[in-house]
């Protein structure tokens, strides 16, 4: 080989995820200015929302209601279409080499007041108590026997999955545990067999000193643009204090959350054009089995720029085009 040939810029830079193991195709698109586009804004009349009108479009009575006394600031109702029912959880369908159970669980929606109110339009205290009412359901949900992993999600925008405008989250009480959870969690306990030590909690202190991806932080939260992100913009909070238990942290410790959360989705809003994105809670699953010790919750935020191409759905291998470097100075500033 000539030495000019290593003179030659890589083309790309394929990163590994030190929890999936996933790699990560890095391909900035060179001499090509970047435009975000917006999400679409799909308009739905106040009178036509199901979510304003909460008994006329035949929704059910709510299971928690913010404040208890006088209006409402938030109410979680059970999902009038609900992806899991009622059911035996614990038959196992077999038939030759297939496997099958019957979809058990809950399935609820965090509502918000407000009909026209943007996630980022929300105060840190407002952010709080919807992390409130995620916590509460959730410590109800997990007594139930079924009940093996609650997944807590919302979709904003048409593009990330999000049927309806009007503010809202999910709660999906599974018998199961979800593949992407289950893929993490075994991620970070082969982490903690050979090391014993939280791998996130290392990735954390590795940031800390690179100071290249942490976009900001307050007494018990930091937040991250992850080292192998898989989309553009992928943005990570983690509370500092090791707990692999969402449904354990304090009011003091949900506060600071918040104020993270804030921060994210404020600084999508205002230096992406308002992109669609989902974020969700990986948490420790649900039970009685309290042997997750080595996870660290954390919440991931995936904006939605673009559909993602043939080369992804084919190969399960993601494709950036903006480092989590650069993604992070212009998040921070
Ligand atoms: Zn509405
Ligand atoms: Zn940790």
């Amino acid at each position: 080989m000539t030495s000019k040939k290593f003179k030659v810029k890589p083309i790309s830079e394929l990163r590994q995820d030190p929890v999936f193991g996933d790699w990560v195709l890095l391909a900035p698109l060179r001499g090509k200015r970047h435009e975000f586009k917006g999400r679409v804004k799909v308009k739905l009349p106040k009178n036509k929302c199901p979510f304003d009108n909460l008994s006329k479009f035949g929704n059910l009575p709510p299971v928690l209601v913010y404040p208890a006394k006088r209006g409402w600031f938030l109410q979680v109702i059970p999902n009038k279409y609900p992806a899991v029912g009622h059911g035996e959880c614990s038959l196992i369908f077999k038939n030759g080499i297939y496997k099958s159970r019957l979809g058990v669980g809950f399935h609820e929606i965090v509502i918000l007041r407000d009909h026209d109110r943007y996630l980022a339009q929300y105060s840190v205290l407002e952010i709080k108590k919807i992390l409130m009412a995620y916590r509460e359901r959730y410590l109800s949900l997990t007594k139930d026997k079924c009940v093996k992993y609650i997944s807590i999600f919302h979709n904003h925008g048409k593009e990330a999955g999000s049927t309806v405008p009007h503010l809202h989250s999910q709660i999906l009480a599974l018998p199961i545990v979800p593949p992407d959870v289950s893929h993490s969690i075994n991620g970070s306990r082969r982490y903690y067999h050979e090391y014993k030590k939280c791998i996130h909690c290392e990735m954390l202190r590795q940031e800390a000193k690179d100071k290249k991806r942490i976009i900001y932080e307050n007494n018990d939260a930091i937040v991250v643009i992850p080292f192998a992100s898989k989309v553009n913009f992928e943005t990570r909070i983690f509370p500092k204090k090791h707990s692999a238990y969402f449904e354990r942290m304090s009011d003091s410790e949900l506060l600071s959350f918040a104020d993270a959360m804030r921060f994210v989705f404020f600084g999508l809003y205002k230096k992406l054009k308002d992109p669609a994105f989902n974020f969700f809670i990986h948490t420790a699953p649900s039970g009685k089995n309290h042997d997750y010790n080595h996870y660290h919750w954390h919440m991931e935020i995936l904006p939605k720029f673009e559909t993602t191409g043939s080369v992804e759905l084919g190969t399960g291998l993601s494709i950036i085009s903006i480092t989590p470097e650069e993604a992070a100075k212009i998040l921070s500033k």
